[in-house]
């Protein structure tokens, strides 16, 4: 299924499709998202926000004021999905454990929070589930363990147990990885999706490899998006409840790549609330990113034929 070509390419998407449709009646899940500091103190090859990275890094952290006020025109173009995204540092729980409440109370506490924040200690995991999280993101990135250390200069059980953490914890939990990293096998993709189905999460996502500039692996191929897009209807098919997003990457390595993810099953696309002022300083894919807007948004659905909904677990929803 990662290789299908052709007609049994389109065989595959709309096989995902049609999964995706079933479970959950043609909504996609609109999620905002804040990106609240674009420093790291982890060393991945392949993302610029790295710590060995200060050359082009005019470092942020996101203040209160920023943040709330993100967080009301989030709520203000009626997205019930609030996702604060930032590099693996500790700065961010303080910010969040102060505001989280406030972003709660601006949306009448009828919101899911989401953090991708990284790893963090279980003790500020449960503090920032008791101040108003709901959901987090730490993506395995890739399975394959030899790959991971010498890519992320870190074990892939770090990961995999904040994972076990938060899942713990009662957290509802995303993974996902990057298709087409410099020496990644065919094998290791499926063993991405059945890894992230045997840890149990609730959500996966696959975004094409995007060489960089200012990182040692900038010279590298760049991921498929059509394997990309292989992936995300292999993950529908084999965990038809997972929420999948459908990444700007796609849309940044090809036009048109997140209504493609739809069409192969994705059903989650998210928003670019960061203050404008910012947006050129979080450096994911160099700066050079699609910005995704709310009429973007709006065009890609129309295509798919899908519909703008809101949380899978705000009000009661099943999940
Ligand atoms: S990919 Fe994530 S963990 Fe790795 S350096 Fe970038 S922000 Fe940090």
């Amino acid at each position: 299924m990662i290789t299908a070509e052709g007609s049994a390419q389109q065989q595959l998407h709309a096989q995902a499709a049609a999964i995706r449709d079933r479970v959950f009646r043609r909504s996609v899940v609109v999620r905002g998202v804040i990106e609240i500091a674009n420093f790291c103190r982890v060393n991945c090859d392949y993302c610029p926000m790295r710590r060995d990275n200060t050359r082009q890094n005019t470092r942020y952290v996101l203040e209160s004021d920023a943040i709330l006020s993100a967080a009301r025109a989030i709520r203000d173009a009626g997205v019930n999905v609030v996702v604060f995204q930032g590099g693996e540092i500790p700065q961010t729980t303080r910010v969040l454990l102060d505001v989280l409440p406030k972003v709660r109370q601006l949306f009448d506490d009828r919101v899911e929070i989401l953090l991708g924040l990284g790893v963090k200690r279980e003790a500020e995991y449960r503090a920032l589930k008791e101040r108003g999280a709901d959901t987090y993101i730490v993506k395995h990135e890739t399975a394959d363990a030899v790959l991971h250390r010498d890519i992320r200069k870190q074990d892939l059980d770090v990961r995999l147990n904040a994972i076990r953490t938060l899942l713990r914890l009662g957290y509802r939990v995303g993974s996902g990885c990057i298709v087409g990293l410099p020496g990644q096998a065919l094998e290791s993709l499926a063993d991405d999706i059945l890894l992230a189905h045997s840890l149990g999460v609730h959500m996966c996502s696959a975004s094409p490899f995007v060489p960089t500039a200012d990182t040692p692996i900038a010279g590298a191929a760049r991921g498929s998006v059509s394997r990309t897009l292989n992936m995300i209807a292999t993950m529908r098919i084999v965990n038809p409840a997972w929420l999948i997003p459908t990444v700007s990457a796609l849309e940044q390595q090809s036009a048109g790549g997140q209504g493609a993810g739809l069409r192969a099953g994705a059903n989650v696309i998210t928003v670019n609330f960061t203050p404008p002022d910012k947006r050129r300083d979080y450096l994911i894919y160099g700066g050079r990113r699609h910005i995704v807007g709310t009429e973007h948004v709006r065009r890609q659905l129309n295509m798919a034929g899908l519909v703008a909904g809101g949380s899978a677990w705000v009000g009661g929803a099943a999940g």
